[in-house]
């Protein structure tokens, strides 16, 4: 666990979820401020981004927000963290969430956590970085992720080796352990 200091959190933004996730998004956000490891996130106050952050703040941990201006300005930015990089773009933000972490949480949530959760794992299916990518299945939100990458190996357009680019994982509590359970580097006979 020591080369991880920083861990990106991407998760949904709507508030009209079942507790259940709001729930695990607040204890992650404790048990990394429990465990001494900055939280990364899209920036906003809304849905579990904001359950995390607040969580993590609360109990004395670090909290990094990355939000391009157009969603600031809509006040959605969360005001109350550590710091808050506002940049230009969506690209932008993803760019430096990217830069800013040593591994990627993917909780619960909706097309924008998808796309972030495709494209971190995308990344690595290209050899642009090795970092881990966790995917949490709280309450089993993510068993239809599964059967989706399962369907693109099913037929043909990814190989089984995909399934090895993250991590899944069935509670918050078990993704430190995890991550500490990878080898280091975490995989560089893979691809
Ligand atoms: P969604 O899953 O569609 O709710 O989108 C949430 C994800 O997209 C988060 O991980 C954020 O990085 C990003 N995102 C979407 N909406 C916002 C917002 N209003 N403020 C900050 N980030 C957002």
């Amino acid at each position: 666990m020591s080369r991880i200091s920083s861990l990106c959190v991407y998760c949904g933004s709507s508030d009209s979820v079942d507790p259940v996730h709001r729930e695990a998004a607040a204890a992650f956000g404790r048990l990394c401020a429990a465990a001494g490891i900055a939280i990364v996130f899209g920036g906003g106050r809304i849905g579990l981004m904001g359950c995390c952050a607040d969580a993590a703040m609360a109990a004395g941990g670090e909290v990094i927000g990355v939000i391009p201006h157009h969603l600031n300005a809509v006040e959605i930015g969360h005001q109350n963290i550590t710091r808050l990089h506002l940049v230009d773009s969506m690209h932008q933000r993803k760019q430096l969430m990217f830069e800013l972490s040593d591994a990627f949480i993917v909780l619960p949530g909706g097309i924008g956590t998808l796309d972030e959760a495709f494209e971190i794992i995308t990344w690595r299916h290209l050899n642009l970085h090795d970092k881990p990518v966790v995917i949490v299945d709280n309450d089993g939100y993510w068993q239809p992720f599964v059967a989706l990458v399962d369907h693109l190996i099913d037929q043909g357009f990814a190989q089984p080796a995909v399934r090895e680019l993250f991590t899944m994982v069935a509670r918050v509590e078990e993704v430190l352990p995890a991550l500490l359970a990878l080898p280091d580097p975490a995989r560089a006979d893979r691809l």
